[in-house]
């Protein structure tokens, strides 16, 4: 029922080619070993990895999975998986949807055992791809037995902490293998899960049976089962965000606490909106029912990754009672929500892939999270998640961050879709000048310039907003993964409003454009400035932030402890010397507070006095003046009277008098 399909394999053509040529180089590249010399046994050829195939496998997999060792944090997972003919190849999936990279935590899998009817088979790993382990069926044999461990990162130093005392945030990519060959859609997952006692469970995943704390899932394909992570957990609340009986969505909550899941009802009100408001975006919807599964947790690291029928959305453990603390990340809902349309039902052709071990292609992340990050924070806005002011701050917030970071100078947008694949999210020292994944934040100001263009050439009779409704809400109720191109989007765009939208998209994503992208602002009514006054709902979330911001004004991050987290490239700072591995000691002879450094910046506006700050770095101490007198700058957004407040209507409720749709 919940088979996909794709419209176009052309992405897959090329992907398969590029396994082929794998498969080859690997048989051209492995040494032929001597079959019968004496001493230590040689290890086998191994055959090539077999290309994945459109075609039913012939059998279903039975997985079990068990978290009930969640105190080492140890999954432990059974497979026992058909096989026909004399080899098979398992793999353990290495680019994972969503991440858009080959992140699958391979490091991570122990205690691999083969057996077939209760004998040990031998297994031997690719010795080029290392996510492949090569099997010799014995004759006769028709299924196999896998066990292996799924060690779970105990310490943040080993990796995001994904099992607690209290919770498990369960990827099934993380506690299975599958076999070579197979689209992951051909391949059925019958799949149990043992919980620890007491815990409940969130996924989209249908439940076949429950017998204690054993789950019996209704099988799926291995597509569906990926797409399907699972939170479970001791402290757990179900809340319903449906907008009617056909459009079934739910807010599942998991956190450290009791406490944690109370929920306001005006809190209650705001995330009821922000489904309404995506039903009217989009006017469709792809998933029998959709799940937010929502962690709030100290103790499991959270994320924000889509999927089609769910998402997973980490928050701080105070998400519902400290509202007022957490303005600026509040649109993870809204822009994860806003993927099973675009990424998920809607996915670029060229990182659309049959299976988790194929490379995907990047090159259109700026409208896979360019444009959602563009409609979750304008959806965040219309459900009233987010005043209009605290909206406009957030966009001034990201463009503000463009105007101090001069990696535009030398890296188009277009090689930023690269970095998933280079960093895999590993910090980088000089984030603003090499700018790793500028296409989120870059793409929602393209994204908002694109919107206001239409706004103005159509006389705001037309919208984005018309460019969702054409691009996403087709095919409604459907899941059939439908891929897009550049083409596709120009062509949709110039459905909605005639124009040269290639060359508006050429320079400003493939050319270098060194600007910062403020057109949307200029066309939307308001033009970015700067004052010495922190808004208020900064202030209400500064306690929460793991660092003080003095990025506008000298140039640097600084955590509670001094530590610098980041230095702007070319800024006041930087020009002085300072390094992003120092710790800030004291400014002007006093030992450094937060405040005592705003201050000292607000009391330079009046003098001539450079500003002079001692650095520890290793073991050394430097003294660092910094000859700056602009003030604080935080960025906020100002009205340009007498131009259309185009601005305010995009942020505004649907069918309210300021809205336009
Ligand atoms: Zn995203």
């Amino acid at each position: 029922m919940l088979k996909t399909l794709v419209d176009s394999p052309a992405a897959f053509s090329r992907s398969r080619r590029i396994v082929t040529f794998f498969a080859v180089a690997l048989l051209a590249l492995s040494p032929v070993y001597a079959q019968s010399s004496p001493g230590p046994q040689p290890v086998p050829l191994p055959p090539p990895i077999v290309a994945p195939a459109d075609k039913p496998y012939p059998g279903a997999v039975e997985l079990v999975v068990d978290l009930t060792d969640n105190a080492r944090r140890i999954a432990s997972v059974h497979e026992s998986i058909p096989v026909e003919g004399s080899t098979l190849t398992l793999l353990y999936p290495q680019w994972i949807p969503g991440n858009h990279s080959p992140t699958g935590p391979i490091s991570k899998l122990g205690g691999l055992f083969v057996k077939a009817n209760g004998k040990a088979i031998p297994w031997v790993r690719d010795r080029v791809n290392v996510f492949a382990f090569h099997i010799a069926v014995p004759e006769g044999v028709k299924s196999i037995d896998v066990d292996f461990q799924y060690l779970s990162p105990l310490k943040p130093n080993q990796g995001r902490i994904q099992i607690s005392d209290e919770i498990a945030d369960l990827s099934w990519n993380d506690v299975l293998m599958y076999p070579a060959g197979y689209f992951a859609r051909d391949i059925p997952f019958s799949t149990t899960l043992k919980l620890p006692q007491g815990w409940k469970y969130a996924t989209a995943l249908t439940t076949a049976s429950e017998s204690g704390n054993t789950v019996h899932f209704k099988q799926t394909p291995l597509e569906t089962l990926v797409d399907s992570p699972l939170y479970a957990g001791g402290h757990f609340k179900r809340v319903d965000l449906s907008s009617s009986p056909e459009n079934k969505v739910y807010l599942d909550v998991v956190a450290d606490a009791e406490e944690d899941l109370a929920i306001t009802p005006d809190e209650l009100a705001v995330h009821k909106k922000l489904v309404e408001e995506a039903a009217k975006l989009y006017a469709s919807h792809h998933y029998d029912h959709y799940d937010f599964l929502l962690l709030l947790s100290n103790n499991v690291g959270g994320v924000g990754l889509e999927h089609h029928q769910s998402s997973e959305d980490g928050h701080p453990p105070d998400y519902f009672t400290n509202w007022p603390g957490g303005v600026l990340g509040r649109d993870l809902l809204g822009h994860e929500y806003t993927h099973s349309w675009n990424g998920k039902f809607r996915r670029p052709a060229d990182l659309w892939t049959p299976n988790y071990n194929v490379p995907m292609q990047d090159d259109l992340l700026w409208v896979y999270e360019g444009m959602t990050q563009y409609w979750g924070n304008v959806l965040t806005a219309r459900a009233g998640m987010r005043t209009p002011e605290e909206t406009r701050d957030v966009f001034a917030r990201v463009a503000a961050n463009f105007d101090i970071s001069p990696g535009r100078d030398w890296r188009p947008m277009i090689d930023t879709t690269n970095q998933p694949v280079i960093s895999q999210r590993s910090p980088v020292s000089w984030v603003s000048w090499q700018r790793p994944e500028d296409y989120y934040t870059e793409g929602m100001l393209i994204w908002l310039d694109a919107d206001t263009k239409i706004r103005e050439l159509s006389g705001d009779k037309k919208s984005l907003d018309d460019f969702a409704k054409l691009f996403f809400g087709i095919d409604n109720g459907s899941y059939i993964v439908k891929t897009y191109t550049l083409d596709d989007v120009i062509a949709t765009l110039n459905q909605v409003q005639p124009y040269d939208w290639a060359g508006f998209l050429r320079k400003r994503v493939y050319e270098l454009a060194p600007e910062t992208p403020e057109e949307g602002f200029v066309r939307g009514g308001y033009k970015l400035t700067y004052s010495d006054t922190a808004p208020g709902w900064l202030k209400a979330a500064q306690p929460g932030l793991p660092y003080e911001d003095f990025s506008t004004s000298l140039g640097m991050t600084v955590s509670k402890d001094g530590m610098l987290v980041n230095v702007w490239w070319d800024s006041p700072a930087f020009k002085a010397g300072v390094t992003p591995d120092m710790q800030l000691g004291a400014v002007d002879g006093h030992t450094y507070t937060p405040d005592l450094l705003r201050k000292t910046l607000l009391a330079a506006e009046r003098t001539n006095t450079p500003i002079e700050l001692l650095f520890k770095r290793g073991d050394t101490f430097k003294t660092i003046t910094i000859d700056y007198h602009g003030g604080l700058r935080y960025p906020h957004l100002e009205r340009v009277p007498g131009t259309p407040a185009r601005l305010d209507a995009i942020f505004a409720p649907s069918g309210s008098p300021a809205g336009t749709q």
